[in-house]
């Protein structure tokens, strides 16, 4: 793109006049954002129209999720105007960082959603031409703040800004019909732009309306109550983000979000080929699909339907869904693989449900044994079943993660289809995750390797010469960039923390498996050896944590209060106060997830071994020198391959150890063994943190009482937790420290989602 300072002014005060009749000096903030950022989207028409239609074949990523954030600085940067704009704006008097306001597009809950968002951007700067389709959330991931150390939800009306990134496409729009209920989907159309590449690839979102636009004649004929309900009705299905991350909530709304995503988006590329005069029997050769985990795997019997009611064959149809469909497992987690009431869906979408039953029979026609290998079974649908019967690929997202798919989860779907399983692990785009989040770190790596590595990560081993160099403006870097958010979190939070402090990061969504909870156990612990001299001249350590959990998680909710409830002791008392600091920030999203990850000096990746698919985190601290504190889970293992197992701190039961482990665990034991361990888990009961509702209690129970006590093995792991990690705080600020931060930089080449995508479009997509 072509960018004339003043022609990018004129424009952007000419939609102000126009839109707000107000000018560049007199704007508000979000009438500058939306007008600056329509001036830019009109100068990228031309590439965005020649990519769309350059004729090669395409891949949907279907996804329910995308957590794409705040567009607007990722925006300039792949466009190459970043500074431009700034330096623009400031010559008529205003900044750019006035837009740090804009609230974040959190259409996703965590890493899958983002994951999605990391894979457009990376598509587009890799010229393949990948298309997100996803629901456009009238309200994203709720906004998170905390109240008395209890989490508070509020609705998060993210389009109060405006959305000036999207274009309304209102001639694409389809008619979407349930048993009971049709609605309109409208589709709206984001940009996705490549790095500086001219290529731009469209993330579609479907707002669903009413079919009947609002009728006045029959309003003023006192019907209009009806027509309202109507409307209401249809709006309702993309109203909220489920905002549940590794579990599934069987709700009938979300099996409707669901069909209305992948119909709307079949019903759009079926009409165009057939506009185009193109023969279905051949889509295969034009189009395939990624099915981001189960939520959209209804498009198989929803394509199947549509190529019948286009005259094709069962056979034929199903022939042309085993060549475009493509399956990717984000989890082992039996709470999260999506399986239905057969009565509900075929209430709901009985032709549907029609040709699942069909797949059911072509799959008991194979000579396979029906117990094992099944898709509706006692009444229940198993989407993951379906997806893996369908599709031609089915990809884990680490190579840990994809041998535990072939061995236990899918283990007789891989009997049976040996071929079809593959792993590609995941990766995060290095411009929003290093360029656009850490400049500073990013000029340093440029002065030393040139500029390469912004679409060749693999580049930065060729920093390995130089690693000693960088120790000192490396270190530099680091500690403005944690002077930066110490100064957030003092004004966002209230909470001091000393820039020279050890940044100790947790930030993820709140589940059991991430065990934010060993996290704080160890927080106790340290601070009663403190208080009673058993543990001498600590290394000054904040402990940072960021999370949601979702609404309904009980568990989650109580670790919330928990480490609120240890920040308030340990933060108000003096005498530990030239040690320890412990804060958890309110609504972490994308856009507090670039401010802390480039501050971080030891990235808390602990879950429990076998849990975690992948985590993209994890890599996203690497990228930015920060060393891992975790266990060999996800792709904790690749980082150690990548970066040294010695430049990791790596602690706990292995995957292999996990099942005896289990076997004859007992964690009351393994306490009363450890005092160390037993006095910080007693604070839980005995008074010195505050527990109103009695969430602390039920924690403390969860850990030692009932049929499985401690299900996540948090007793198991803490003691080599705690040495691993005070040996991570005590080698802190050494010149080895660092060093090894930086071999974590050098060595992550791999963990670019350009590596990711590369790999979908030559393994599984045959782009
Ligand atoms: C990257 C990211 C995640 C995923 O983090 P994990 O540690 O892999 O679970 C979640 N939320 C946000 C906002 C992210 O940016």
């Amino acid at each position: 793109m072509k960018f004339e300072k003043e022609e990018f002014l004129r424009e952007t005060e000419r939609i102000l006049e126009a839109e707000y009749a107000t000018d560049v000096t007199h704007a508000q903030k979000r009438e500058l954002y939306n007008a600056l950022s329509r001036a830019v989207m009109g100068m990228c028409y031309p590439d965005w129209r020649a990519s769309r239609s350059d004729g090669r074949k395409r891949c949907g990523y279907f996804s329910a999720e995308f957590l794409m954030g705040r567009a607007i600085y990722n925006n300039l940067l792949n466009l190459g105007v970043l500074e431009d704009c700034r330096e623009a704006l400031a010559s008529v008097g205003r900044d750019l960082g006035e837009f740090e306001e804009v609230e974040d597009a959190a259409l996703g809950n965590g890493g899958l959603g983002r994951l999605a968002a990391c894979y457009l951007e990376a598509a587009a700067s890799c010229k393949i031409p990948l298309d997100g389709y996803g629901i456009r959330y009238r309200y994203g991931l709720f906004r998170q703040t905390f109240e008395g150390g209890y989490q508070h939800e509020e609705g998060d009306d993210w389009l109060k800004w405006g959305d000036p990134w999207s274009v309304c496409v209102e001639r694409d729009s389809v008619i979407v019909s349930f048993a009971d209920q049709k609605v309109r989907a409208v589709p709206y159309d984001m940009p996705i732009f490549g790095y500086r590449n001219g290529a731009v690839g469209t993330l579609r979102l479907w707002s669903s309306e009413a079919v009947q636009p609002f009728d006045f004649a029959s309003f003023n004929e006192m019907r209009g109550e009806i027509k309202a309900a109507e409307n209401f009705a249809a709006t309702k299905i993309c109203d909220v983000l489920y905002p549940n991350d590794n579990t599934m909530v069987g709700k009938i709304l979300r099996l409707r979000q669901q069909y209305f995503l992948v119909s709307a988006s079949l019903q759009d590329i079926v009409r165009k080929e057939k506009e185009e005069g193109r023969d279905l029997r051949t889509l295969y050769e034009r189009r395939c699909f990624q099915l981001n985990d189960t939520h959209p795997v209804i498009a198989i019997p929803e394509l199947l339907r549509l190529l019948r009611a286009e005259g094709l064959s069962f056979d034929e149809a199903f022939g042309v869904c085993t060549r475009v469909f493509n399956f990717t497992n984000h989890t082992i987690m039996a709470e999260a693989l999506e399986k239905w009431d057969a009565l509900a869906l075929s209430d709901l979408l009985p032709e549907v449900y029609e040709q699942i039953v069909a797949c059911q029979q072509r799959l008991e026609r194979e000579d396979v044994d029906p117990q094992k290998l099944f898709i509706i079974r006692d009444n229940v649908v198993h989407m993951a079943n379906l997806a893996i019967y369908v599709s031609s690929k089915v990809n884990g997202v680490a190579e840990i993660h994809t041998n535990i798919l072939k061995t236990e989860t899918f283990r007789d779907w891989y009997a049976q289809y040996p071929e079809k399983f593959v792993n590609i692990t995941n990766g995060i785009t290095p411009r929003r995750w290093l360029l656009l989040n850490n400049p500073a770190l990013a000029a340093l790596i440029d002065e030393k390797i040139g500029t390469s590595w912004h679409t060749d990560l693999k580049q930065l081993r060729k920093l390995e010469p130089y690693l000693s160099d960088m120790v000192a403006p490396f270190k530099a870097i680091k500690g403005e960039n944690k002077k930066k958010l110490a100064a957030y979190i003092k004004e966002h939070e209230g909470v001091d923390i000393p820039p020279h402090f050890i940044f100790d990061v947790q930030v993820k969504r709140l589940h059991e498996y991430k065990r934010q909870l060993l996290n704080a156990l160890s927080i106790l612990y340290f601070y009663f050896g403190i208080k009673d001299g058993t543990i001498a001249e600590f290394p000054p350590t904040a402990f940072i944590f960021g999370a949601k959990a979702a609404p309904g998680y009980y568990m989650a909710k109580a670790v919330i209060k928990l480490i609120n409830e240890i920040a308030a002791l340990v933060n108000g008392d003096e005498e530990v106060a030239p040690y320890l600091r412990v804060v958890f920030v309110q609504n972490y999203n994308v856009s507090y997830a670039e401010k802390i990850v480039c501050a971080a000096d030891v990235s808390e990746q602990i879950s429990l071994a076998g849990m975690e698919a992948s985590g993209t985190g994890n890599m996203k601290f690497m990228l930015n020198g920060t060393v891992t504190l975790g266990t060999m889970d996800g792709a904790n293992v690749e980082i150690c391959e990548e970066a040294g197992r010695e430049n990791n701190y790596i602690f706990g039961a292995t995957v292999e150890e996990v099942a005896a482990i289990r076997r004859f665990y007992c964690p009351s034991e393994m306490t009363e063994q450890d005092p160390r361990l037993k006095r910080a888990l007693t604070a839980l009961i005995d008074g010195t943190l505050s527990d109103e509702t009695g969430s602390l209690k039920k924690l403390y129970e969860s850990l030692t009482l009932g049929h499985m006590p401690d299900r996540y093995l948090v007793i198991y792991d803490f003691a080599d937790y705690v040495r691993v990690k005070e040996e991570a705080l005590r080698d802190f600020g050494t010149d080895e420290y660092y060093l090894k931060c930086l071999k974590n930089l050098a060595g992550a080449g791999k963990f670019s989602a350009d590596r990711s995508v590369s790999e979908y479009a030559e393994l599984v997509w045959k782009i």
